[in-house]
């Protein structure tokens, strides 16, 4: 079996004036993390050329932020430009927030593969953790991405307190999506956060994992966030359950597993690493 591998870089950090209960990059909160607002071109070559080096096949390349502006969007496909002149056959994924289809059409253009927007729950959960701005213009950035022809990348978090009915709801909306790829998040809590909910036990997690792989049969269950810190040493059953992809390295705004460390034990388990997006 074959695991695609994606790396993540945060190329706009912090500052954002959207108030995600669960999101440390929101203005709302008060955090150390390192806010900026563009990583220099040079420095996200570095990291793409890293993603490369630890097989990773996707380089997503994230702007904190309710979506994306003129400026942002130069600086995105920029970005991009430079990534494939110097770092060929990375699959690039833009996460930029909202979008319309003329602005998501410029990404394609520029030569992003996938855009990456999750509905993160479901409709009815979703006003109690955001309430400026609503689910359904997450929805239609989806929509948008689909008719500029580009490849989806959509999922969201568990473990903020929804109940085993939004959970349900939010895989039927993400079955109207029919994303390429779907990303499943482990809700990290952290102590200035607003959110306060259980953790999930490992149980739970892997269960979400074989849920959405039965919900989405035909998309790439990818677990993203969260994996280290719910699964812990049990981590690496959720291919049996029913995954396919991992973030390698570092998340937007906490660490990862080392990507090492990842990539030693997915070959100690026969696993090769996917090098084509089918
Ligand atoms: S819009 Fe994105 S960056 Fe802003 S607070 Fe919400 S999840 Fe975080």
């Amino acid at each position: 079996m074959q695991i695609m591998l994606c790396a993540i870089c945060n190329i706009a950090s912090g500052g954002c004036s959207e108030d995600c209960k669960y999101c440390t990059q929101s203005s709302f909160v008060k955090t150390n993390i390192l806010k900026y607002k563009r990583k220099d071109i040079k420095q996200i070559i570095l990291e793409a050329k890293m993603a490369k080096k630890n097989h990773a096949l996707g380089f997503c390349l994230v702007t904190a932020g309710l979506g994306l502006d003129d400026e942002k969007l130069e600086y995105v496909c920029e970005a991009a430009y430079a990534i494939q002149k110097e770092v060929p056959n990375l699959f690039l994924i833009a996460c930029n927030g909202m979008a319309n289809v003329e602005q998501l059409k410029e990404l394609k253009k520029a030569g992003i593969f996938s855009y990456n927007h999750n509905l993160e729950t479901s409709k009815e959960f979703f006003p109690k953790i955001c309430t400026t701005h609503t689910w359904e213009s997450r929805f239609n950035t989806n929509l948008n991405a689909k008719e500029a022809g580009l490849m989806l990348c959509c999922g969201g978090i568990y473990g903020m307190g929804e109940s085993e009915e939004d959970r349900i709801s939010f895989r039927k909306s993400l079955q109207e999506l029919k994303p390429f790829s779907t990303p499943i998040n482990f809700f990290i809590s952290n102590e200035n956060l607003n959110l306060k909910a259980p953790k999930l036990s490992a149980d739970e997690a892997l269960k979400i994992v074989r849920d959405t792989k039965a919900a989405l049969p035909d998309s790439v269950v990818m677990v993203a966030g969260g994996r280290e810190f719910v699964l812990k040493e049990r981590q690496y059953e959720i291919f049996k359950a029913g995954a396919s992809s991992i973030v390698i390295g570092d998340y937007l705004t906490t660490k990862g597993e080392i990507a090492s460390k990842d990539i030693e034990k997915l070959e100690q388990m026969g696993f090769s690493f996917a090098s084509e997006c089918h």
